[in-house]
């Protein structure tokens, strides 16, 4: 009993030297800032999102497998597209892709209020789980189609979709706050995306590419179908 104590002891410490490391060599290397951003995957243990299977994998530089052929991102995808949402704790957002529900416990911490959508019910139901589990109360998992938003919870301050799109969704632009709404996606073919930010300031709408990137495909009415063909 005694030595299970000090092994779990002993794993977590291993656990959090790795997770320091990623942010210093995965993350701020590579130019990530935002100190929330930063300190909020410093602290949140991603080895409690992820199979048993790959546990020990939890902090390499690279997306793992969470079962239903749907992974968790990368790290440093992950920070990038939080950067990108410049949150700064008073908003509403919506994470479109609950997928393991690693995205959706960070964003938990640096927002006021998180609707995450996840159209796999195992998926989902696995995520609420964890998320209650670990405590993140003010996350509201929603098994639904995200591509076409969450409209009763409109406007978002900031939403975020972790799955390839093969345009920027309107009903998602349509749900963002008219103020300060931005919305970070990736949108191209199923076999590479470019990260968009899209920004709603005065209803005015401006769009910045931040990066390249490979996300398993949004599904759903407005993402892609299964046999890859977007729909009209
Ligand atoms: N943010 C997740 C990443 C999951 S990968 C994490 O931190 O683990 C993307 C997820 O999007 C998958 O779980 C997939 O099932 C889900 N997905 C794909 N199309 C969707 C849609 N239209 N609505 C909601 N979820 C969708």
């Amino acid at each position: 009993m005694l030595l299970g104590h000090e092994e779990r002891d002993r794993e977590e410490r291993t656990f959090a030297d790795a997770r320091a490391q990623m942010v210093e060599q995965q993350l701020r290397a590579r130019g990530i800032t935002d100190a929330r951003v930063l300190d909020a995957m410093r602290e949140l243990p991603r080895h409690e999102f992820v199979p048993p299977r790959v546990r020990r994998f939890a902090y390499e530089d690279s997306p793992l497998p969470i079962g239903s052929g749907q992974t968790i991102s990368q790290p440093l995808m992950v920070a990038t597209m939080l950067e990108a949402l410049e949150l700064k704790g008073h908003e509403r957002v919506l994470d479109v892709g609950t997928g393991s529900a690693y995205q959706a416990a960070l964003l938990s911490r640096l927002a006021r209020h998180v609707v995450s959508i996840e159209i796999v019910p195992a998926l989902a139901r696995t995520a609420q789980s964890t998320l209650t589990r670990l405590g993140k109360g003010n996350v509201r998992v929603i098994l639904g189609d995200g591509s076409l938003g969450w409209p009763s919870d409109a406007p978002y301050q900031a939403i975020v979709v972790a799955a390839g799109a093969p345009r920027v969704p309107a009903a998602l632009v349509d749900q963002l706050d008219d103020d300060e709404g931005r919305l970070a996606i990736p949108v191209g073919e199923p076999s590479g995306q470019r990260l968009l930010r899209v920004r709603k300031r005065d209803q005015v709408l401006t769009t910045e590419e931040l990066a390249w990137c490979e996300f398993v495909p949004l599904r759903g009415r407005a993402g892609w179908p299964r046999n890859g063909a977007a729909v009209a």
